[in-house]
């Protein structure tokens, strides 16, 4: 009889045991249930392509997406980066040519599907993966563009990237365009929200006329408070996910001057600044065609030789394009490295390099005519080489699903 006590006793114990582990197994699975699992697979991607995706998402409810952050080890790189003065500084993950992307996960992968409600839902990012807590609303883009480009150019960007970041988004023009200015306006408030700044500058192509237009960018970027100063060209397009993922690695009070190197050497000018010209200078500067950022914490530095029309006069001195001049104020007078970065792009490089995968995970993006090919990006968006000659709708369809995008099926 004891026995018998002792092994129901047992049986009890074993029993209440295996009770609790399945109560335990069902709370787990509703807090991690599947709608943290399901992961709708990128635009033009099917289903099974998100292969390992899942393991670099954060929670996937409705209206949320989380980009992979990158690694504690690439962070802590990218901070000594900044930090050591000495060999050029570069981020991505190679030194030369574009080899290196292969081994990164599918960019599609990455950055899964979207919807405008999605990249603002998105937009305070994970916090792991956001150690400065980067907000969309630091940003400032200045793009700079003329006259006879405001239909040209300037309303495709409207239709695509601009129209998910007019807060952010400042055109630097040379003549006045009431139409523009209307829609250049956060919410049509055209005094408060004015978007569209006339420099007042020539409409030329000169060095002259393209300072000018720099000097009014990094003015009015000082006045906005912002944390970030990004200048752009109207034939760009602006992953703006991409780019905040980018920026959340540093805090704008550090020293950050980011982009593409046009050259493959620096640049050796007079020194005609800080001495007569009678020694030279070498410096990295990043290409204007492909975009480039700085923190606030560097541009205010940067005031000396910048700010209230400083900045033509700085260029004036060493006789350099805008692009060249910002170069020489950050490298050679602030003595402040360039971060070299390979997810800026130009129509100056061959697009044609560019595999079609990692396109969607790239900062910024570019094109030139359509007829030359090196200049058309291999994207298998849902437009035709006809329908989208700078492929910029059918880039920003495979990113975000805007109202006007085809149905996702049509390839
Ligand atoms: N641009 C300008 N004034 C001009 C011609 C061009 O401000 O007279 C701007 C243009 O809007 C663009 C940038 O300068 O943002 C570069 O121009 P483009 O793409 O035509 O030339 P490239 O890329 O070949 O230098
Ligand atoms: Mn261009």
């Amino acid at each position: 009889m004891r026995l018998l006590g002792v092994a129901n006793s047992k049986l009890c114990f074993v029993l209440s045991l295996s009770l609790c582990a399945s109560l335990l197994l069902l709370v787990g699975l509703q807090q991690w249930g599947p709608s943290d699992l399901q992961l709708s697979p990128p635009p033009g991607q099917p289903p099974q392509a998100l292969g390992n995706a899942s393991r670099h998402r954060g929670a996937s409810k409705p209206g949320r997406l989380v980009s992979d952050p990158p690694s504690a080890a690439e962070r802590e790189r990218s901070r000594q980066r900044v930090a050591k003065p000495g060999k050029p500084l570069r981020t991505g993950v190679r030194e030369k040519g574009l080899q290196g992307f292969g081994k990164e996960p599918a960019a599609a992968d990455q950055l899964g599907a979207g919807s405008q409600e999605l990249l603002w839902d998105a937009a305070p990012l994970h916090p792991s993966s956001n150690k400065h807590n980067m907000q969309l609303s630091d940003l400032f883009i200045a793009v700079k563009t003329t006259r006879k480009y405001h239909k040209a150019r300037l309303d495709l960007l409207f239709q695509t990237w601009i129209s998910l970041v007019q807060e952010q988004t400042f055109i630097f023009t040379d003549g006045e365009d009431k139409e523009l200015r209307e829609k250049a306006a956060i919410l049509g408030v055209i005094l408060k929200g004015d978007r569209m700044i006339n420099t007042n500058c020539s409409a030329a192509h000169t060095r002259q006329a393209l300072c000018c237009k720099m000097s009014v960018e990094y003015d009015k970027f000082i006045d906005s408070k912002k944390k970030w100063f990004c200048h752009v060209d109207d034939d760009n397009y602006v992953n703006i996910r991409s780019l905040l993922y980018l920026l959340s690695a540093y805090s704008h009070t550090q020293d950050v001057y980011i982009g593409r190197p046009s050259l493959d050497h620096p640049v050796e000018a007079a020194e005609r600044v800080k001495s007569d010209g009678s020694t030279s200078v070498k410096f990295w500067f990043a290409t204007g065609g492909a975009g480039f950022c700085i923190s606030r914490g560097l541009a205010l530095k940067m005031s000396p030789w910048a700010s209230f029309g400083n900045f033509i006069s700085t260029a004036e001195k060493i006789r350099l394009p805008d692009d060249c001049t910002i170069g020489y104020i950050i490298e050679g007078l602030l003595e402040v490295k360039m971060i070299h970065s390979d997810l800026f792009h130009s129509h100056l490089e061959n697009l044609q390099q560019i595999p079609p995968p990692i396109i969607p995970r790239q900062v910024t993006l570019s094109y030139g005519s359509s007829e030359i090919k090196r200049n058309v990006l291999r994207v298998q968006g849902p437009f035709s080489l006809a329908e989208d000659p700078s492929r910029f709708k059918s880039i920003h369809c495979l990113l975000y699903h805007d109202a006007w995008c085809p149905a996702k099926d049509r390839h």
